[in-house]
This record gives C-alpha cells, sequence and structure tokens, in this order.
C-alpha cells in the first residue's frame, strides 16, 4: 500500500484535474475486495479491458468523490493502490 501526499500547488501554478487514487490494473486479479470496502462506491470491474493475468481490472468511476481514505488499499492483497491526498492551494 501506498498513500503519499502531493505537494500544495502555488498560486500560479496550473492544477491538473487530481487523481486521488492511481491503480496498478496489470496486478488486480478482479477479487472485488477493494470494490466491497470503498465506502464512497466509486469502484468498479472494468468489463472493457483484460489485463495480462486475464482479469477485468478495478477502476474509479469519481474521483471527485472519492476522499482518499485509502480504505482499498488496506484490503487489496496485491497492492495495486497508490492513495493520494487531496492538495491544499497555498
Ligand atoms: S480512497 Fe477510499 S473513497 Fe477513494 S476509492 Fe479508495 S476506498 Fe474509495
Ligand atoms: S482488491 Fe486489489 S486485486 Fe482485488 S479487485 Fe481490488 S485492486 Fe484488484
Amino acid at each position: 500500500m501506498v498513500v503519499a501526499i502531493k505537494p500544495a500547488a502555488t498560486e500560479n501554478q496550473v492544477l491538473e484535474p487530481f487523481e486521488p487514487v492511481e491503480i496498478a490494473q496489470d496486478r488486480c486479479k478482479g477479487c472485488g475486495l477493494c470494490i466491497d470496502a470503498c465506502p464512497k462506491h466509486v469502484l468498479e470491474l472494468n468489463g472493457a479491458i483484460v489485463n495480462e493475468l486475464g482479469y477485468h481490472p478495478v477502476r474509479l468511476t469519481d474521483a471527485a468523490a472519492c476522499t482518499s481514505c485509502a480504505l482499498c488499499a488496506r484490503v487489496c492483497p496485491d497492492a495495486v493502490f497508490a492513495v493520494y491526498a487531496r492538495p491544499r492551494k497555498v
């Protein structure tokens, strides 16, 4: 599990859309543990993709609703997630 804090933005910095969760889809085995654990219900299996392991990997459906709680990362047995805290503007 990786939980990190992205650096705060400076006043003149152009922010890219914040992605609170990075998902290593190549390592996901589609077990669904993270989907059951997510309190915001923003994870699902991506039926449009089959990874090299032969599974539909998980994806984040709503970045704005994700709270960076990292429960998904805690339950994932394959260290698929990197979770980032939402940066604060300085
Ligand atoms: S960090 Fe929390 S809210 Fe965001 S996807 Fe993971 S479990 Fe869901
Ligand atoms: S818990 Fe990990 S391996 Fe299981 S579906 Fe979620 S990301 Fe994939």
